[in-house]
């Protein structure tokens, strides 16, 4: 059979559910010797190796999540690069990426990135996808079709990132009923400096929205060096205010939460956590735009304080952003590149479970996956598997990987 097979490999411990436990020959790095073999696309069998002198010469991963992409403005950068790699700078390339826009091109650029991000061992992705009132709701409708035509691959997942002002438009109510229907979530950006009583105002017209037609809400927010937590601030307020709890709500970035005193940052992330508020940390593009000078290196660089809120209970996810575009010039749709990147800047040891938590358990959460992420007898054999015995073989050098998508090669 083509979707079986059966292998001897390394998995994370706090990635693996097996009965046998007692038995289990775990490595310094916690990794945990087993035999897998998989059935008709789902593993039959998963069990301790028991021979203590050969260790697996390959490290099995579940499939990746991705929860934040940008699919959209993907490899525009040679096209449209800002050289002087700043928020601001990022902005107005984008808005003028914007003015050539066609759908053909956009849909080039998502299939493009599918292909690739599929390759590399992705099983789901987010997408936020630039959303403005000029722009036909055709695009949505031939978005929709690629979502379905790699649906056996991937699950993806859109965001209509708009201005939040394009919420409270007829345009804004059409696609949220669009949505609906074809699932969709709504987008915006809250990022200081901004008017506390017009934000609170047009945010509350975008919740109220999203609770109409039931859909969840992801907010670029607090991406930035000043007024930290302004963002979030304003949103528990009038969340608050609305009185209205149900509303699955992510934010993406919240990175100036870190300049807060540590009781300020544990104290926000209670609120969240009460109000099921999930965290997306994005430590690549804000590490590469923010608090950039020509003249000095700075250690400050702003980032979700990804420990501080899993301390509060938030479900925190580590994402990838953009790549190749106005905002990040590097990246390829490949999880070890990002991961390669973030472990040793975020100080992240590979061998905790909350920081395996952050890549594998918490994205699958976000995404309402059907599956966990959890190796276990009945999962799907949805796996990368690395020619690996260290984590220093899986963030070091030129990786060799095989993908199985429903317990198939893929090639
Ligand atoms: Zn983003």
């Amino acid at each position: 059979m083509s979707n079986s097979g059966t292998a001897e490999v390394l998995i994370p411990r706090s990635l693996c559910l097996i009965e046998d436990f007692d038995n289990l020959i775990i490595d310094v790095e916690d990794l945990c010797s087993v035999s897998i073999s998989w059935e008709d696309g789902f593993v039959s069998e998963l069990k301790p190796l028991k021979n203590k002198i050969t260790k697996p010469k390959n490290i099995l991963f579940p499939r990746f999540v991705e929860t934040h992409s940008h699919f959209d403005k993907s490899f525009t950068w040679a096209d449209f690069p800002n050289l002087e790699a700043n928020y601001g700078g990022a902005l107005s390339i984008n808005l003028k990426e914007h003015k050539t826009r066609t759908t053909d091109k956009v849909l080039e650029r998502v299939e493009k990135s599918l292909k690739l991000a599929i390759q590399n061992g992705y099983r789901a992705i987010r997408s936020h996808i630039d959303t403005y009132k000029s722009q036909s709701i055709d695009i949505w409708i031939e978005l929709f079709k690629l979502q379905k035509k790699f649906s056996s691959e991937l699950t993806l997942q859109f965001v209509a990132l708009a201005p939040l002002e394009f919420w409270d438009t007829p345009s804004g109510e059409k696609l949220a009923k669009t949505f609906s229907s074809h699932g969709g979530i709504l987008g915006g950006v809250i990022v200081p400096p901004f008017n506390k009583k017009y934000t609170s105002k047009v945010l509350a017209k975008m919740l109220l929205l999203a609770s109409k037609y039931k859909l969840e809400i992801d907010l670029h927010i607090d991406e930035s060096i000043i007024e930290p937590g302004a963002g979030i601030k304003v949103l528990l307020e009038t969340i608050e205010n609305l009185k209205i709890n149900s509303i699955p709500i992510t934010c993406s970035h919240l990175s100036s939460l870190i300049s807060l005193s540590h009781s300020e940052i544990l104290n926000l992330g209670e609120k969240m956590a009460e109000k099921n508020i999930k965290v997306i940390a994005l430590p690549l593009t804000n590490f590469w735009l923010l608090n950039r000078s020509n003249k000095t290196t700075s250690l400050k660089r702003p980032v979700a304080p990804i420990k501080q809120l899993q301390k509060s209970q938030v479900d925190v996810s580590i994402g990838s952003d953009n790549v190749q575009d106005p905002w990040y010039p590097f990246g390829n749709f490949d999880p070890f590149y990002m991961l390669s990147c973030s472990i040793p800047m975020l100080q992240l040891n590979p061998w905790e479970r909350m920081t395996l938590s952050s890549i594998f358990l918490a994205p699958s959460r976000l995404l309402n996956l059907k599956w966990d992420g959890l190796i276990k007898k009945g999962c799907p054999a949805d796996f990368v598997i690395l020619d690996a015995q260290r984590w220093a073989d899986v963030f070091s050098s030129t990786l060799k990987r095989k993908v199985f998508i429903k317990g198939d090669l893929h090639c």
